[in-house]
């Protein structure tokens, strides 16, 4: 393993050490900027007394509860760290089931009662908070007797400084609770499934000859935006109110060119990434790459991965930073899936693997026969996962935006499967197939070769079509949507592969017990699960026909859209394996489908009532004026036409209104719910468009009252 990724993995471990991560191969970051707001590790050694930093490396280590004096030791360096920077407040950040961050702002002074001000800041107000938790969602948890929740410290994840030209605060991660101890957050699962999986991991390592510590799972998020200018943004109302473009005619010139991806980054959206970055690095932000993406307009931004809990954090970090930063350059970031009909939406890649504390990436092929085995071990796992609990992926990645994008004809499809690259797949088929090499009388689980033949790293980016790609030595699942937070599909992703691990494990404890080498036992349970799960296999294109009727022949999920996939989350094997690894109950996970079926319908209702209101409010005038001029110009012929025109757009209209009217929404049944405005609210939205981009392309430009496309996307 090369030393910069072994730094990284070391890296991601806990709190990322400004002086590890700065070697490595930031673009921006100067090492002295580089995590300058973040309490990391360096800090706090520098800071805590000697014992202090001792015993709480060791509590964190070991996951234990950390006690009151500990906790008030730390709050105490803290406190006067932030108070140097500047801070006056500190809050509990969280990441309520929105997918949102939030926070509550507490000052650090108190009154004295002397007309002066204490700063004041004791461990218990660094452990635990109390927000004012009615107003989060979190599914009919919280019984109304019992409406509080609290924040709780999570020390794993490091406490930073967020600056406003007006102060600053100090941030805490935390995670939120309620008073029952179920999980109203991302975080929490997040925890819980990284434990799982270091769990079952370090069993199966065992079987490697192998002890380690622990194993973390890491994320390395590629996350796409677009960045307009933010005038076009306040005079589009649908914009500023659901994020996305409800109204917009395709411009003569899309992105059909190709000529904005990589290409050379215009200057001010280069100063706007620049200082973005910058910020970033000052909070530990490892940003690794930028560039421009295929659509117009759209970029891209990623980190050198961290490990699970500190990588997400850091991506919801990002979001806002980027947004922040936008504004201050006269842009607004859009992370919207799909902000723009007809042109590309946005996604995460979530790059992810398993790493152990000694710095060794599970998903590396390595090159010696002994790694090689340990490989294909991990990764045969993954597969069974994948394919066992495709239709739980499917629902992690599931929302309104997201509808837009998968299974509708754009990267990637609803269909989930896996792509291994060529030289992986041959490999095993032929463990399968049970066929022997030829060549050498040593063989390589029976093929005829000692070790693996080494694999292109960067195979995944001749198969852009797949949502879970093999990419050298990581997975990288494509199919997260560029607003959502990196929790559930990672709990998900974290959690199905620890219950393959030990299935496989148990597999392997009984084979070995029966004698002969890693190699002999290893082989027939690799061919049995490659075999039993081969049908999440597929290496061509994820986008055509034919594969939507060979995945049907196979048998694989393609759930389309939102409601079709939420189910998953609340299936049978979903909550024998949550329940088992013990990172969300029953109760929880349907906490999680309601709260995303809610959040569903409500964005659907906010976005078809906000397209009646713009469709009746501004778009009809200008046609109706547009034709009257016509009249007043002596134009009847052209004002004949738009006449028939406004009134199919009045029909459309009509029926969207009575799409939406309460009284036919089936509001009994939150599913029953999500299916109509999917099947009924959505395809009326949708009609209202299409006369409505008609109109925008024959009615007066001088009258319409929306920036249109072409201006939107190309004035940078
Ligand atoms: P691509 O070829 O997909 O454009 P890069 O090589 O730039 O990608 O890497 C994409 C992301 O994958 C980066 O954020 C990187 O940190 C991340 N990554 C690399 N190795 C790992 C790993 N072992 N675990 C998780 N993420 C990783
Ligand atoms: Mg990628």
């Amino acid at each position: 393993m090369s030393r910069i990724r072994q730094q990284n993995v070391f890296a991601a471990q806990w709190t990322p050490d400004g002086a590890a991560l700065g070697t490595t191969d930031l673009t921006v970051a100067d090492n002295q900027v580089f995590g300058e707001n973040v309490f990391s590790q360096a800090v706090q050694r520098q800071r805590l007394p000697k014992d202090v930093y001792k015993r709480l490396s060791q509590t964190l280590a070991k996951g234990e509860a950390l006690d009151t004096t500990l906790a008030d030791a730390v709050a105490l360096a803290m406190k006067e760290w932030a108070l140097e920077k500047g801070a006056t407040h500190y809050a509990h950040v969280f990441q309520p089931l929105t997918g949102l961050t939030a926070e509550k702002h507490d000052s650090f002074y108190a009154p004295t009662g002397e007309g002066t001000a204490l700063a004041s800041f004791s461990g218990k107000e660094l452990i635990q908070a109390e927000p004012d938790a009615s107003s989060f969602p979190t599914g009919g948890i919280r019984a109304t007797f019992e409406a509080r929740g609290y924040t709780a410290w999570d020390p794993t994840s490091p406490a930073f400084i967020l600056e406003n030209p007006n102060g600053a605060l100090l941030c805490i991660p935390t995670a939120f609770v309620s008073w029952t101890g179920e999980a109203l957050d991302h975080k929490i699962p997040l925890l819980r499934s990284m434990d799982a999986l270091s769990r079952s991991a370090s069993r199966a390592l065992k079987l490697f000859g192998k002890e380690v510590g622990r194993v973390f799972t890491t994320v390395g998020p590629e996350q796409e935006y677009f960045l307009i200018d933010e005038q076009y943004y306040f005079e589009r109302p649908d914009l500023v109110t659901t994020g996305r473009t409800l109204f917009g005619a395709k411009p003569p010139k899309g992105q059909e060119l190709d000529d904005h991806y990589f290409g050379s980054i215009p200057e001010r959206v280069l100063a706007c990434m620049l200082e973005a970055e910058r910020e970033l690095a000052r909070l530990g932000i490892p940003i690794k790459t930028r560039h421009n993406e295929v659509a117009p307009a759209q970029y891209e931004i990623a980190p050198i991965f961290e490990n699970s809990n500190v990588g997400s954090d850091h991506q919801q970090l990002t979001m806002q930073i980027l947004q922040n930063v936008a504004r201050r350059y006269g842009l607004v970031c859009l992370l919207h899936e799909k902000p723009f009909a007809g042109i590309n939406g946005s996604g995460k890649h979530n790059n992810w693997s398993m790493g152990t504390d000694e710095g060794e990436n599970l998903l590396d092929p390595g090159d010696t026969p002994h790694e090689n085995l340990q490989f294909l071990f991990f990764c045969t796992a993954v597969i069974q996962a994948v394919n066992k609990h495709q239709g739980l992926l499917r629902a992690s990645v599931a929302s309104a935006g997201q509808d837009h994008r998968l299974g509708a004809n754009e990267a990637p499809p609803a269909i989930i499967s896996i792509f291994l690259g060529d030289e992986l797949e041959k490999l095993f088929e032929a463990i399968e197939a049970g066929t022997a090499g030829q060549s050498t009388p040593e063989s390589f689980l029976g093929l005829g070769t000692p070790v693996l033949p080494p694999l292109p790293m960067h195979g995944g980016d001749r198969n852009r079509t797949s949502p879970f790609a093999f990419t050298g030595n990581k997975f990288e699942f494509r199919a997260l949507g560029s607003s959502m937070s990196l929790g559930l599909p990672n709990t998900v992703l974290n959690t199905i592969v620890a219950e393959a691990i030990d299935e496989l494990a148990s597999e392997l404890e009984n084979t070995l017990a029966a004698g002969g080498t890693l190699e002999d036992a290893l082989r027939p349970i690799i061919q049995r699960s490659y075999a039993a799960n081969k049908q999440i296999v597929f290496g061509g294109d994820g986008y055509s026909d034919d594969w939507h009727e060979e995945a049907a022949r196979r048998g694989l999920l393609n759930l389309r859209a939102t409601p079709d996939a939420l189910p998953y989350l609340i299936d049978p094997r979903t909550i024998a394996a949550f329940e088992a690894y013990g990172v969300l109950n029953e109760r929880e996970l349907h906490a999680r489908y309601e709260v995303f079926l809610e959040q569903y319908i409500t964005k659907l209702n906010i976005e078809a009532e906000t397209a009646a209101a713009l469709a009746r409010t501004m778009l009809l005038p200008a046609a109706v004026r547009y034709k009257a001029e016509l009249l007043a110009a002596e134009e009847p012929g052209i004002a004949s036409e738009t006449g028939e025109r406004i009134a199919s757009f009045l029909e459309v209209i009509r029926a969207l209104d009575s799409a939406n009217l309460k009284e036919n929404h089936p509001e009994d049944d939150l599913l029953e719910h999500a299916h109509y405005m999917h099947d009924v609210v959505f395809p009326a939205m949708g009609a209202v468009r299409e006369v409505a981009d008609r109109l925008e392309k024959e009615v007066a430009d001088d009258l319409w009252p929306l920036p249109k496309y072409s201006e939107i996307l190309f004035i940078k």
